[in-house]
């Protein structure tokens, strides 16, 4: 984090009024949001992340500049999906999710993506989703089924469609939908308790036996950790109707206050200019991508240079622009770091660096903008390189370009070189799953490469460079270059790491 954080106020588009608005802690002290988390039945994809990253984008702005947050993440761990296939797999649905949800807290490392301050599982909040039923029963909110199930009545809450704006003139009173998902236009009475078939799993409660709605999750999970009002719910578009308007009108009647006073929603992502989908053959997780060899901070630097409320076409020739991109700040990191520079300072210099930082604070204190956020700093790179090259880069301008560096790794968390790891994890996985297969050869070389062959390498190297053999040395560097081991060359000898 900054030394000294700007005070600046972040202003966000809210779903709500339509507006853009400022968005800062109602308390005084500590933003509160909450953001809708994953369903853990099966692995996360690039679309899901996309979300979850710009919540992270949002998040690690807030705290750069100095807005303490207290961030809540619901794990969705019971719903139709999940009672369906861990009913198909013949095994209890605790541990059918368990494995997923390590993979997505894996995966969240993988992204950098910050953990919440609470991750908190639905079937761990059973008796507050019980309590909320029983509210909307004594308002007469809620109405209970002859099979035992429990639905909103919508009629009881006049403002539904208020987030979504849609057009409810055609409502049909006591039409209901039970399931957890649903795209129809028109509104139904939505199950909040659900009675389950024999055999499936179930909670016995006051209310009866059965198990929550997914709306109700959210509802009750967000306003125990974070009060009944709050300061921002954030979740995928795709979840502004119903899920979102449920969740409102659920708590707004529970309550008589308002629930979320802004909401953020993350576009959807188009991959290669169509809609993803298995069926397309576009359909990507954050595994298959690096099993393919690319590198997890392009995936996340691709990820997020296109602001949330845009749509986002994820193609592979973006990933493989993020991954030059972050190789040229890597480089200029190493570069400014281990350069013996002369003391004093550049006006010119200092300017440029104070010039960086202010329009990338700017951009990203204007709705997130983390396209026009990323121009300044990469500006700024390629003119400390080009005064570097003219010997005109003095130590105390590299002391102001490393200080923008870290302001924009603290958002973008993309120069600090963490990809090993993931990719490591990414392979293990593989070979546990049966994914061996779909592993890039690229990858495959690398990892058949030990340690001691490149050292044997390397020291061939500096023989054929001592003979003045300069082809042949050339042709070494180049060989482990392309197997993603880089040479440096230093005064105390030669290093070498993976990339
Ligand atoms: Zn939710």
């Amino acid at each position: 984090m900054s030394a000294n954080p700007p005070a600046m106020t972040l202003r966000l588009f809210n779903t709500l009024t339509g507006q853009v608005e400022p968005l800062a802690p109602s308390d005084g002290k500590a933003l509160r949001m909450y953001a809708c988390g994953p369903t853990v039945y099966d692995y996360g994809h690039i679309g899901n992340f996309r979300t979850f990253l710009h919540v992270d984008v949002l998040r690690r702005f807030l705290l750069l500049t100095g807005t303490p947050v207290r961030h809540v993440m619901n794990i969705t761990d019971v719903d139709d999906k999940i009672i369906r296939n861990a009913g198909e797999a013949g095994i209890p649905i605790g541990e059918y999710t368990a494995k997923y949800e390590q993979a997505f807290n894996e995966d969240l490392a993988s992204l950098k993506i910050e953990r919440p301050e609470e991750l908190p599982r639905a079937t761990e909040h059973i008796p507050r989703m019980v309590e909320l039923v029983q509210k909307l029963a004594a308002a007469k909110a809620a109405y209970k089924t002859e099979d035992g199930s429990w639905y909103f009545r919508l009629a009881a809450f006049p403002e539904y469609g208020k987030l979504s704006k849609k057009d409810l003139s055609g409502m049909e009173d006591g039409a209901r939908v039970d399931v957890d998902e649903y795209e129809k236009d028109s509104a139904r009475d939505f199950a909040l308790w659900k009675a389950v078939k024999p055999g499936e799993t179930a909670w016995d409660t006051a209310i009866g036996r059965g198990r929550p709605g997914w709306h109700l999750e959210c509802s009750a999970m967000s306003t125990e950790y974070l009060g009944e009002s709050f300061d921002l719910h954030a979740g995928g578009e795709d979840l502004m109707f119903p899920h979102h308007e449920n969740e409102i009108a659920q708590s707004e009647t529970a309550t008589h206050k308002p629930f979320a006073r802004h909401w953020m929603h993350v576009r959807f992502l188009l991959v290669e200019g169509r809609k993803m989908s298995k069926s397309e053959g576009n359909f990507y997780t954050l595994r298959d991508l690096l099993l393919k060899g690319y590198k997890a901070s392009a995936i996340r630097l691709a990820l997020i240079s296109v602001p949330y409320g845009h749509q986002l076409n994820f193609t592979f020739d973006g990933l493989t622009e993020a991954t030059n991109a972050i190789y040229r700040l890597r480089t200029f990191h190493q570069r400014l770091t281990s350069a013996s520079l002369a003391a004093g300072e550049n006006p010119v210099m200092q300017e440029l660096a104070k010039k960086a930082q202010a329009n990338y604070m700017a951009a990203l204190a204007n709705d997130l903008n983390t396209a026009e956020a990323r121009a300044p700093i990469f500006d700024l790179v390629r003119a400390a390189n080009t005064a570097m090259d003219q010997g005109q880069l003095l130590a105390g301008d590299r002391d102001a370009i490393l200080r923008v560096l870290d302001d924009f790794d603290a958002v973008f968390d993309v120069i600090r070189d963490d990809d090993a790891e993931p990719t490591r994890r990414a392979l293990a996985w593989a070979e546990e799953a049966g994914r061996m297969g779909d592993v890039a050869p690229e990858l495959r070389e690398r990892l058949a490469l030990s340690d001691e062959a490149i050292e044997a390498l390397v020291a061939e190297r500096t023989q054929a460079k001592k003979q003045r053999n300069f082809a042949r040395a050339d042709q070494i560097r180049n060989e482990l270059t392309a197997k993603g081991v880089v040479i440096e060359d230093s005064k105390d000898g030669v290093r070498w790491k993976r990339k």
